[in-house]
């Protein structure tokens, strides 16, 4: 199909602290910042932008940044792990670093044939590693913390719980082009195209479990790829008829996005590969200046009197 979703765009999540939040994923995971913006629907609080060298869509995971805000709730209808892919023969490299960090971990545990590591970040998300013998589209971030070679490739995928798994099961094969490839235990996982890292998501059944609440320390939403605004435009009128309560199309300047809940509750965004995060600044630049959308430069002055200072890694 000419519009089908191609994997994961990216996956957001919010941060109590957003110095704290840049040094995990930047200087213990080895992300590259690419981008440091505002939120674009509350613009006095940041939104940063994690990936490899130029930002790729199915490498990027961003956070929203609500300081002092209250701790969510981790729990049914919500992306409760994101996995990154890493080199197969980077484990030890990886078990290595968490020892050196002195970061808890649990793993390797074998899940769906591949070896995963299984931690927290400062907010309490859990972040798994997993060993991909695949082909990865992403070579990482080269000039970050971590050797090239051993450098996180990209997402994996993410984990939802679901007190009906069932009816989140049925959007993903019969309308959104996802088909379950294995089952392990009572969790289903489901992949587009190749079923590749960056594709799959795992739908755990978790029936009877209390329900999430979004706030600090919770995923926001995950974003599917798409690979122009033509096939955006598709899936909003599939969405729309299906009476799946979505969003018009919003620019958010690096893609353009349409928003919906899935049946469970979790948020799903459809999102555009291009323009990508390079249409700003320079790739070379990617990160290291707050950017705005031209309908906030007018508040420039006053978007930088609210943010907290941010110190980059090396600065
Ligand atoms: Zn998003």
């Amino acid at each position: 199909m000419q519009h089908s979703l191609l994997g994961i765009h990216h996956v957001t999540a919010i941060t109590s602290d957003p110095q704290r939040n840049l040094e995990f994923y930047t200087g213990f995971l080895g992300l590259r910042l690419v981008k440091v913006t505002v939120n674009f629907d509350d613009p006095g609080s940041y939104h940063l932008y994690y990936g490899d060298r130029e930002g790729h869509p199915g490498t990027i995971m961003t956070f929203f940044a609500w300081p002092g805000a209250p701790r969510g709730r981790q729990g049914t209808g919500q992306i409760n792990a994101t996995a990154f892919s890493i080199p197969q023969a980077s484990l030890g490299y990886w078990l290595g670093r968490l020892h050196e960090h002195n970061i808890q971990y649990e793993g390797p545990t074998s899940r769906f044939g591949e070896q995963v590591l299984s931690l927290r970040d400062p907010d309490g998300l859990v972040t798994e590693l997993v060993a991909h013998p695949g082909e990865n589209a992403s070579a990482g971030w080269e000039n970050g913390a971590i050797p090239a070679e051993h450098a996180i490739r990209g997402l994996s995928s993410v984990t939802l719980w679901e007190d009906d798994y069932e009816q989140t099961a049925r959007l993903l094969t019969d309308t959104l082009g996802f088909r379950l490839v294995s089952e392990e235990e009572n969790t289903f996982r489901y992949a587009l195209g190749t079923g590749g890292a960056g594709t799959r998501v795992d739908v755990r059944n978790a029936n009877g479990f209390w329900s999430g609440k979004i706030a600090t320390g919770t995923i926001h939403h995950v974003a599917w790829r798409v690979a122009t605004d033509e096939a955006q435009q598709k899936w909003r009128q599939i969405l729309d008829e299906g009476d799946f309560n979505v969003t018009p199309i919003l620019n958010r300047e690096y893609f353009h996005s349409i928003y919906f809940p899935e049946p469970g509750g979790v948020l799903f965004e459809i999102a555009t590969d291009p323009p990508g995060f390079a249409v700003d600044e320079p790739v070379e630049q990617l990160g290291t200046q707050l950017k705005l959308p031209p309908w906030l430069e007018a508040q420039r002055a006053q978007i930088e009197r609210t943010l907290p200072p941010l110190r980059r890694q090396g600065e």
